[in-house]
């Protein structure tokens, strides 16, 4: 696996693959690996003919007095991690590579920008629209692969590239879990023990719903307070904990087809976010 730190040498590198037709993957990521990073990493392995990972803690994403600074970051086991699983090329760029002085643009998309972490992180959205259109416009994949787990950010992006005309297939890849339930998430380094404990009242409160819809109850109030005693056992207080439509991310009242079950939540010093798709697929 090569390392690259330029954007100058990300297109050196991937250049003889595209001018030879193959395809190439990009997985966008902030670092310190765990299996969800992984799961994007072996599809994108086994969908493309060249696989890059980009690794770069973005700023512009981050609100005022989040987690920036404390935010995990381990270069070297990522890199050993990624190698482990076959991908070609780590981008992992410094600070000025991506954003040198005199940079004042910013991308925004509507639509599904609006409600959930939309409202709860101002400005974060305008920062991940900002950095993919940047990284897809330094790497060009042909797929770009994201994970269900930021089931927002998803819609998000594929909303900008089709509203951008960016030549690049957005692939969403499932959330994966701990065994007792657990969304991974790099966050979760933040967790004592006791509030990890806590922190599975999430995916405990989806799957609650999911229990309540197989029972045949589909309108909100049902739904939503199956979610809530589950969140109430745990002792955790919802930043929000929301029904949308699973395509665009409309508020709906009732379990449709293909609803989004969105929550987020603080848990100790972590901001945890999770959700289920109810009803069947988008
Ligand atoms: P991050 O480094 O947190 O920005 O995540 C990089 C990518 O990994 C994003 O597309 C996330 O949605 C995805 N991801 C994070 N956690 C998980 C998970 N538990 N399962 C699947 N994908 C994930």
């Amino acid at each position: 696996m090569r390392i690259v730190r330029t954007v100058a040498d990300l297109r050196a590198e991937l250049a003889p693959a595209r001018g030879a037709g193959h395809s190439i993957g990009l997985v966008p990521t902030m670092g310190y690996f765990h299996e969800g990073h992984l799961s994007l990493m072996r599809q994108a392995r086994g969908d493309c003919d060249v696989v890059a990972v980009s690794l770069f803690l973005n700023p512009t994403q981050f609100g005022e007095g989040e987690d920036l600074d404390a935010y995990p970051r381990d270069e070297r086991r990522d890199a050993r991690l990624a190698e482990a699983e076959g991908v070609d090329l780590l981008f992992t760029p410094a600070l000025e590579e991506v954003y040198p002085d005199g940079f004042d643009t910013v991308v925004a998309v509507g639509g599904p920008t609006a409600g959930l972490d939309g409202d709860a992180r101002p400005g974060h959205f305008d920062g991940v629209t900002t950095i993919v259109t940047k990284l897809l416009n330094m790497a060009c994949p042909d797929v770009a692969y994201f994970g269900q787990k930021d089931a927002q950010q998803a819609l998000v992006v594929r909303k900008l590239v089709r509203d951008l005309d960016i030549p690049v297939r957005i692939a969403v890849c499932p959330t994966v879990r701990e065994p007792d339930g657990l969304a991974l998430s790099s966050r979760n380094a933040y967790l004592e023990e006791a509030e990890r404990e806590r922190a599975l009242g999430l995916s405990r409160a989806l799957r609650a719903a999911e229990r309540t819809v197989a029972g045949g109850r589909l309108d909100a109030p049902a739904v939503l307070a199956a979610a809530r005693d589950e969140l109430d056992a745990a002792g955790i207080d919802p930043e929000y904990l929301e029904l949308r439509s699973a395509r665009d991310l409309e508020p709906v009242e009732r379990v449709n087809g293909s609803t989004l079950l969105a929550v987020a939540a603080r848990v100790g010093c972590a901001r945890l976010i999770d959700n289920v798709i109810l009803g069947g697929t988008p």
